[in-house]
């Protein structure tokens, strides 16, 4: 593992007061990480600095053809002032397999985890403390190579910013509405929707500017070949309770793998709770809605951990779930997850990470 250089700022930024007025993504801490990687070299000079722009030739890869891959996960203080972050194993592991599927040599998973608790640590006075507030991580990757030919980078720069958020939910839990599409597509098998790319992000974004206007959150992307097959929303993975039984789409090589879809299914499992990772095509959702077997639904993210879904449309149809409302399990899940990450509740799967 490399040792980090640290320059601290001269000039530290007032932290924000309220802390319900964070919203999301807007503010940035004092200090960012950066570690190089050139060709023959390997990764090399990781440093904490303070938070600055960054300077790259105009020509450089990444804004001409997308190599780039980044991750999110969150830090939490507890009650006690511990700071936890939850799998971030995880995360790390994920980050891999995107850089895999990128070209991008990936960086190594001691340094990565070194990187993160380094940096987390020196902010940690930045992490807020009111109930659903977190510090966001963002770790990415981009290729720097000054060269307008196709192929992979030979250099780049692995970057983590961290950011403190506000209550996802301003008063509780809230049902979202979700808007089914059935043109557009987000990813193919084959394609990078397995890795966690901006690319992914902005093929996506027609068919969310179409779900605005129809007044629904987000979009629930159905499979790039047959449009007929449920695959996950714009930033969280789904889950139906159908019947009594929690199925979920199979991991297909299009859906991005969540750590909470992961999380979700090992709790369920653990609750004794017959789980299905499987095909679900949108006609069994219709079906499943009109004879009252679909009882919940919900998007599983780290940005909202739990979204509980009370409408569903495709097309003419408006599904209307548990009334429209949150049902049981899906507040179940959100109060559990939320607990461990925060250190209300025993972490018996030890899934947190304390920072000190
Ligand atoms: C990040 C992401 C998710 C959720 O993953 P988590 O690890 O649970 O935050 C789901 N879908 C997409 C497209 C994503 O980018």
């Amino acid at each position: 593992m490399q040792e980090i250089r640290i320059e601290l700022t001269k000039s530290p930024k007032q932290k924000p007061a309220a802390q319900s007025q964070l919203g999301f993504g807007q503010l940035f801490t004092d200090h960012m990480y950066i570690m190089d990687y050139h060709e023959g070299q390997g990764w090399h000079d990781p440093r904490i600095v303070p938070y600055q722009p960054i300077s790259l030739e105009p020509s450089a890869m990444v804004f001409h053809y997308a190599q780039e891959m980044f991750e999110g996960l969150k830090a939490y203080r507890t009650e006690e002032g511990r700071v936890l972050m939850f799998r971030p194993d995880r995360n790390i592991a994920r980050a891999e397999n995107s850089c895999k599927r990128l070209c991008i040599p990936p960086v190594p998973a001691d340094d990565f985890m070194n990187a993160m608790k380094t940096l987390v640590n020196l902010e940690r006075d930045w992490i807020p403390t009111e109930p659903g507030t977190s510090l966001y991580v963002r770790p990415f990757i981009i290729a720097t190579d000054p060269h307008l030919g196709v192929h992979p980078s030979h250099s780049y720069q692995f970057i983590i910013i961290l950011s403190p958020s506000g209550a996802y939910y301003a008063s509780g839990l809230n049902p979202v509405k979700i808007w089914i599409e059935d043109d557009y597509v987000r990813a193919v098998r084959g394609g990078i929707g397995e890795a966690k790319a901006g690319g992914n992000y902005a093929a996506s974004l027609k068919a969310q500017e179409k779900s605005d206007a129809e007044g629904y959150a987000q979009v629930l992307w159905l499979d790039g070949v047959e449009r007929k097959y449920i695959e996950e929303v714009g930033s969280m993975n789904i889950f139906f309770k159908i019947a009594g039984k929690v199925v979920t789409p199979a991991l297909n090589g299009s859906i991005l793998p969540g750590v909470t879809r992961a999380t979700c299914l090992e709790l369920c499992r653990a609750w004794g709770l017959e789980v299905e990772e499987r095909r679900v095509s949108v006609d069994e959702l219709v079906a499943a809605a009109r004879d009252g077997s679909l009882e919940e639904c919900w998007g599983s993210g780290t940005a909202a951990v739990i979204s509980p879904v009370g409408v569903l449309r495709y097309g003419d149809e408006v599904m209307e779930i548990a009334g429209g409302g949150i049902g049981p399990l899906s507040q179940k899940l959100y109060d559990t997850v939320t607990g461990i990450q925060t250190g209300k509740l025993e972490d018996s799967f030890g899934w947190t990470v304390e920072i000190k």
